[in-house]
């Protein structure tokens, strides 16, 4: 893809107090693409995550989204700029309904979509119209990551950020999700960022892939490239 990206991470430095956790981090997702980010425990997945999103910010290097720097915006300003996030242990509202939590989702300045976008969220994942109705506390936890997606999807994003959806959740759920994001992807050209430790579907899913060992990034190439790399089967797939 030629095109410019329309997230651009370059030279990102992000740290905890005097800890450095991301070392120096280059990284683009294309329009169009699902790219995915990959590593073990610690790796500074997460981080990078968050640091894209503003919390905590990079000191040095910078986050470029569709040609904006973002590296110094505050959250909401970021989010604003249509990118949604669904954050590891997935944040829904408990005591909320279903459609309560989708319609937060849609914020509360252009509702005119609303209804179509809910359909859309529904089709893609028919237990929550089914359970519509239900406190979001109550579903299980592949139900609550569902509507986590589903909730970031009623803001229309133009980047999905994703991490660790499939956390905690059983293979048939995670495959049901990865299932979802690449259908979104496919029908609607969704641009995904995706963090996993589960790097067997992330890789099979994604475009394009990135691994991260301590901080800092150690190989990138397409999902089938890395999934084939005997550094990438010995660390990551084998015994995982
Ligand atoms: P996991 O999959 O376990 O979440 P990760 O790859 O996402 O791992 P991070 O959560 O980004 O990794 O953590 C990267 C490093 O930064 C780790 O060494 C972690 O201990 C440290 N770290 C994370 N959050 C904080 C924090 N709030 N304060 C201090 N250190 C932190």
């Amino acid at each position: 893809n030629a095109a410019s990206p329309l997230l651009s991470v370059r030279g990102v430095e992000t740290y905890y107090g005097n800890i450095i956790a991301l070392r120096g981090v280059d990284l683009d997702v294309h329009v169009g693409e699902i790219v995915t980010l990959i590593g073990a425990n610690g790796a500074g997945k997460s981080t990078l995550m968050m640091t894209i999103c503003g919390s905590p910010q990079a000191r040095t290097g910078s986050v470029t989204f569709d040609g904006t720097d973002i590296t110094r915006m505050p959250t909401h300003e970021i989010m604003r700029m249509a990118i949604a996030q669904s954050p590891e242990g997935r944040r829904i509202f408990p005591r909320m309904t279903v459609l309560e939590n989708l319609q937060m989702g849609a914020g509360v300045t252009d509702l005119s979509h609303f209804d179509e976008d809910l359909q859309k969220v529904y089709e893609l994942f028919p237990v929550l119209k089914a359970r519509r109705n239900q406190r979001g506390g109550t579903l299980s936890g592949g139900e609550q990551q569902m509507l986590a997606i589903g909730r970031a999807l009623m803001s229309r994003p133009r980047l999905l950020l994703l991490d660790e959806p499939s956390l905690g959740l059983a293979p048939l759920v995670v495959k049901q999700i990865f299932a979802a994001i690449a259908e979104l992807n496919r029908t609607e050209g969704l641009t995904v960022f995706l963090v996993e430790q589960n790097a067997f579907h992330a890789l099979k899913l994604a475009h394009r892939g990135y691994v991260m060992v301590n901080g800092s990034i150690t190989m990138n190439g397409t999902g089938a490239e890395l999934l084939a790399r005997e550094e990438v089967r010995a660390a990551y797939l084998e015994g995982g």
